[in-house]
């Protein structure tokens, strides 16, 4: 990993959790405190309706934004919202909310109102199976990448194959390192890129170690603090 890349642990809560979770932080803290950890940043994603409650100890994100500022949008939050709310960072374009009718063009404005607001942009791609089976998958990435990441400066990348979420199937270091050293050919290498897809401690290490795998997007292990400790430990 470059010295200049922090590695970054995410955890994506999804739509898991309620106030008593506010002090997950805390524990976080006791399982592995910030004077072990300043090598890294570590991230969670809560429902938005934890954000402003949650306390301290690591970075705080959204799942998703609108791409407008405010405005008669029912269900919708903005990126300035977030950020008011604490947040730092916000996932856009991830494959629960391509699945749910996000395109290309959405994510790039939705990564596009992050800025704006001053928050980092974590902007998800990743193949579905059948485009892996029938070859396409570097090709599916690279163009999701050129049509979903604008023209700005601070951004994340999260690859996250579309069969790998929340199925206990991992893809292969072999296949991540080859899609990561494809991804930094074209992004340059400014950018942190995150793998996600079912990352757990029993895999975090070998995936973790890879050249161009400066973190991790984690759903399901990172709901509990000692397993996303333990991952973060392996970056
Ligand atoms: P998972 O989810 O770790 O449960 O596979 C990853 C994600 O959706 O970001």
């Amino acid at each position: 990993m470059p010295q200049t890349l922090r590695p970054l642990i995410a955890a994506n809560w999804k739509m898991h959790g309620g106030l008593s979770w506010t002090s997950k932080p805390s524990d976080f803290e006791a399982i592995y405190p910030s004077s072990e950890r300043r090598h890294l940043d570590v991230l969670i994603c809560p429902p938005a309706t934890l954000l402003a409650s949650m306390n301290d100890g690591v970075f705080l994100g959204g799942q998703d934004c609108h791409a407008a500022v405010s405005g008669a949008h029912t269900g919708d939050v903005s990126a300035e919202m977030l950020k008011d709310a604490g947040a730092t960072y916000v996932i856009v374009g991830h494959s629960e909310r391509r699945a749910g009718g996000d395109t290309d063009e959405d994510v790039h404005a939705k990564a596009e109102a992050a800025k704006r607001a001053g928050l980092i942009p974590i902007i998800c791609v990743g193949e579905t199976e059948s485009q892996r089976d029938a070859g396409q998958a570097e090709h599916v990435v690279s163009e999701q990448i050129k049509a979903s990441v604008p023209d700005i400066a601070n951004y994340v990348i999260a690859y996250e194959p579309v069969w790998a979420i929340g199925t206990g199937k991992t893809a292969t270091p072999d296949d991540v390192d080859e899609m990561h050293n494809a991804i930094r050919a074209q992004v340059g290498p400014d950018v942190q890129l995150l793998y996600g897809g079912s990352v757990k401690p029993a895999n975090a290490e070998s995936l973790l170690a890879l050249k161009n795998v400066n973190g991790a997007l984690i759903g399901g292990a990172g709901l509990e603090m000692e397993s996303l400790a333990a991952i973060a430990r392996a970056a």
